[in-house]
């Protein structure tokens, strides 16, 4: 592997076969053992203007951890990972790598394996850590949703001391993360996290709603200084075509999380799913593997290289025996009682409009027709605001999460702030912006200065620095 080539390319990830793990939900892919992951890591040029690290919503310090791997750290690298990132392994499966795009070296060959290393430091070095919160404020803070934001958010506000209740109205915590098929994580990664918060002032309330036994106003009254509202994008969307009420339509998201709780949902022989973003690929995945024989179809409105999904799960998708029908937009689902069929309108792509991306517009008289007997839709879901009070003047950010009106995320009410992401990476960074927020707003009611976030493992201000004995890459540029 030390030859002039060998830089460029990737140190191959173990995948299982296509055909193999279709069978049922095996991970399809595989850890790095120790050796592959150092001599990836080698291959990083521990860049003195880390793209990766700028590119991460969160700012990770990958390159530190890459250069710790390089050199077999591991339990340096876990440590330093976790020291900003509190659900480090429910992202080093599932974390859609924006620091991969952004690396340097993907203009040279391949860019380095970011995810894949996070992934390796947590396996081969010791993740079972604690945290460590502040002396306590004897401040209440309340958050409504326990997705990625809610949980970043009650992370930052513990370890600046302050006692946080989430309030979730589900029976499980981790909000959409909890329908990502086991294939791709498949050991209740985020419960893995949420062991090293095990210190900390942090009360999880199951089976309670926002807006049903309780508002953001009615928690601010009960004592809570601020309430953050993250209650995420769980209401589904429909296309709005006849037939989409038949009982064999059925919402992408209830379909992935009943199959992750293990409750029985119904298939028929020909499936098809509507809609060309992640939760369509997951949902057309996850029906290849309940239904092996079934002929399963994904039909989106634009072409491949416009849909929202990730490169690398079409990419993964592909050979599982999925027809990918591209340029079909919904008509009309077929069937009195049962579906029988479903009617798309042929699309071509126009002109690309203000953001660079292509329009489609639909071609006159063309239509085709899918027998089919089930068919998902994944067609976009937004935040359920029933129940909570207009005064709050939320937005619905363009993924369909809830926003505050103002740059601290706060609404239009004093002390309930809101956010959430399209991504567990991004719903992570704006659960920090909003405790940011919130730790500002009562500082300033209290005329303290906010500070930085303490160091979570209560070591005080850690300065990264390069790890001992590495001197750069293997391979001379
Ligand atoms: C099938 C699927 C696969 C995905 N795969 C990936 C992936 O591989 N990588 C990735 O980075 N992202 C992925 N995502 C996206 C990612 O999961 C979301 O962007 C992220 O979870 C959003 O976090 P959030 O905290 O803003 O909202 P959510 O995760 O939606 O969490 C909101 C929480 O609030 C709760 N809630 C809602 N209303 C109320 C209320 N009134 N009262 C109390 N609680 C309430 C909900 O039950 C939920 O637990 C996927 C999403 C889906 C659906
Ligand atoms: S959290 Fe995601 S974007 Fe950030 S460094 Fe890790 S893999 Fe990359
Ligand atoms: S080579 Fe890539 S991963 Fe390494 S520091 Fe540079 S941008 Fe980051």
């Amino acid at each position: 592997m030390t030859d002039a080539v060998s830089r460029y390319l990737r140190i191959e990830v173990p995948e299982e076969h296509p055909e193999e793990r279709v069978a049922d939900f095996r991970e399809v892919l595989h850890s790095y053992t120790r050796e592959e992951a150092m001599l990836e890591a080698q291959r990083c040029l521990q860049c003195a203007l880390p793209f990766c690290v700028e590119a991460c919503p969160i700012t990770q310090d990958c390159r530190g951890y890459i250069g710790l791997v390089a050199t077999g750290q591991f339990d340096e690298a876990a440590r330093l990972t976790l020291r900003e990132n509190p659900l480090a392994t429910t992202l080093c499966k599932v974390c859609y790598h924006y620091c991969e795009d952004a690396c340097i070296m993907k203009g040279r060959g391949v860019p380095i394996a970011i995810r894949h290393l996070k992934r390796a430091a947590l396996e081969f070095g010791n993740s079972n850590l604690e945290y460590v919160p502040s002396a306590p404020r004897h401040q209440r803070v309340a958050v409504i949703g326990a997705g990625p934001a809610g949980i970043m958010a009650a992370w930052e506000l513990c370890l600046r001391g302050y006692a946080v209740t989430v309030f979730e109205k589900q029976r499980a915590v981790g909000g959409q993360a909890g329908a990502i098929p086991h294939y791709r994580m498949p050991n209740h990664e985020l419960l893995i996290d949420l062991q090293r918060f095990r210190n900390m002032d942090l009360t999880f309330v199951e089976g309670r709603a926002g807006g049903v036994d309780f508002t953001p106003e009615s928690l601010l009254k009960e004592g809570y200084r601020a309430v953050f509202v993250s209650i995420g994008a769980s209401k589904a969307g429909f296309p709005g075509v006849p037939g989409e009420h038949l009982p064999q339509v059925i919402p992408a998201l209830d379909f992935l999380y009943d199959v992750n709780q293990v409750r029985s949902v119904i298939l028929g022989r020909k499936i098809v799913v509507v809609g060309g973003g992640d939760v369509a690929v997951d949902a057309v995945r996850t029906a290849r593997r309940l239904a092996p024989s079934a002929e399963v179809t994904m039909a989106y409105r634009r072409t491949r290289g416009e849909s929202p999904a990730g490169e690398e799960e079409i990419r993964e998708t592909e050979p599982e025996r999925v027809d990918f029908r591209w340029l079909l937009s919904p008509l009309e689902i077929l069937g009195k009682e049962r579906v029988e069929g479903m009617v798309f309108q042929r699309m071509e792509l126009g002109q690309p409009d203000a953001s660079g991306r292509r329009a489609v517009r639909p071609i006159d008289g063309a239509t085709v027709t899918i027998e089919c007997d089930t068919v998902i839709m994944a067609v976009g879901e937004k935040a359920d605001l029933t129940g909570f009070s207009p005064q709050l003047g939320l937005k619905i950010g363009n993924k369909g999460w809830p926003e505050g009106t103002h740059p601290d995320t706060m609404t239009e009410v004093e002390g309930v702030f809101a956010a959430g992401g399209r991504s567990v990476v991004h719903a992570m960074a704006a659960g920090t912006k909003a405790a940011e927020g919130i730790d500002a707003y009562l500082c300033r009611k209290e005329g303290r200065t906010p500070g930085p976030r303490p160091d979570p493992f209560g070591e005080g201000h850690v300065v990264p620095k390069a790890p001992e004995g590495y001197s750069g890459p293997v391979w001379k540029p």
